[in-house]
């Protein structure tokens, strides 16, 4: 039994590029797996299994984006793990076109160095660089040409802390070069701009064509095609090793994984570590329009999406379905949660769980707030560290989500 499996399972993993939805169900066995749900039955076996994946992902591979070696080894990793609970697991690739800095430099401005970060999906500035006077536009700043005033580069300042990569302003001409500066900064900026100092940046961005994308999927086949899809980006920026955006959540998707193999469930259980949230969702993108010409679409009747879960203890919950909402406060309750959550309208249905709005689920988007002093300030920058990650916010995931999963499979 045990070496039948791993031949379907190498199978599977040969297989790229399309989508592939064979349903063992009928030739795996619930007891096999219920010793791999017991690698997380216990807080304690979460915080370890929490830590080691922790390590693996953010510390000793660190940045991952998309397209990148790091980004493969990682999936791999993710991969690994999946496998050690769930009968289907496979790698679902794709190729995609986009573009992302390949250097950026300090913003100068009267002589003094001051951090800023190019925008991920933006334009670069001429190879000089571009030099003007230092102006304040809007809530941001700007280098303007001295003789005729015209916009060189926009900057946009972070609201948690130090600067993380830039965001353009919807008034601007969409090939200014952006960058992101930090808060702790704005005194020194106002005084440069009142007055009208002289400022330089620079900044490089490179195509990115053809470059390899992977989601990795682990399913478990339920008694009914019905399904539960749980989403979580396991991609990052360039500059950052992405422990709370978004590692910490992936790994908490994982240990659900884990529980729920563990489990008979009704419906049919998908996980999710997509590539490419970073750039436009090219991943979720791919694997759902795979789902859509599979005719499989209709079969999701739940959209989890995980966006760092651990940035305090009070899940924020984003759907328009009142019901999500109701399951997600009497878990609370019931199970004596001390965290109070945030309810937004805000359609489920946003970034990576978007490609899904046709299957017509119930969806959510899940983020978090609480410790924001801790966690905020880290965000897009390279101090997202393991050691940044509240532990205690990975288990209020999962317990919650495990919880909920229970719930809506019984309905
Ligand atoms: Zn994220």
């Amino acid at each position: 039994m045990m070496i039948n499996k791993n031949i379907q399972r190498a199978e599977f993993i040969k297989m790229t590029g399309t989508l592939a939805f064979l349903m063992l169900s009928n030739k795996w066995s619930f007891a096999e797996s219920s010793l791999s749900s017991n690698l997380v039955a216990t807080s304690q076996q979460r915080q370890e299994y929490t830590l080691s994946l922790l390590k693996q992902l953010v510390t000793d591979i660190g940045p991952r984006p998309s397209g990148s070696k790091a980004y493969a080894k990682a999936a791999k990793v993710v991969l690994k793990e999946m496998q050690r609970s769930l009968p289907i697991v496979n790698f679902d690739k794709y190729e995609f076109d986009d573009w992302g800095p390949l250097s950026g430099s300090d913003l100068i401005v009267g002589g003094q160095h001051i951090e800023a970060i190019p925008q991920k999906r933006g334009f670069g500035t001429p190879l000089e660089g571009v030099k003007g006077i230092f102006t304040k536009i809007g809530n941001g700043y700007a280098i303007s040409d001295q003789q005729h005033g015209q916009i060189l580069a926009y900057f946009s300042v972070s609201q948690y802390g130090r600067a993380i990569a830039g965001s353009g302003s919807g008034n601007l001409d969409k090939s200014i070069p952006v960058f992101g500066l930090g808060k702790q900064d704005i005194s020194i900026l106002d005084r440069s701009a009142k007055n009208k100092l002289s400022a330089w940046i620079k900044s490089e961005y490179k195509p990115i064509h053809k470059a390899p994308g992977i989601n990795v999927i682990g399913r478990i086949p339920g008694k009914s095609k019905n399904e539960i899809l749980i989403i979580a980006h396991l991609d990052t920026i360039f500059n950052t090793p992405g422990a709370n955006d978004n590692a910490a959540s992936v790994i908490v998707m994982l240990m659900l994984a884990h529980a729920a193999s563990g489990r008979e469930n009704n419906h049919t259980l998908t996980f999710i570590a997509s590539d490419s949230e970073e750039y436009v969702f090219e991943g979720a993108y791919h694997y759902a329009e795979g789902r859509i010409a599979d005719n499989t679409m209709k079969d999701i009747k739940y959209v989890l999406n995980f966006d760092s879960l651990t940035y305090g203890p009070n899940l924020w919950i984003n759907s328009k379905d009142q019901l999500v909402k109701d399951v997600i406060r009497d878990i609370h309750k019931d199970l004596n949660i001390d965290s109070t959550p945030i309810y937004g309208d805000n359609d489920g249905f946003v970034m990576d769980s978007l490609p899904f709005k046709p299957s017509g689920a119930k969806a959510l988007h899940a983020n978090s707030r609480g410790y924001d002093e801790k966690t905020l300030p880290v965000y897009h920058r390279p101090d997202d560290t393991l050691d940044k990650v509240p532990l205690d916010c990975v288990e209020i995931s999962f317990q919650v989500f495990d919880e909920f999963i229970k719930r809506v499979d019984r309905v």
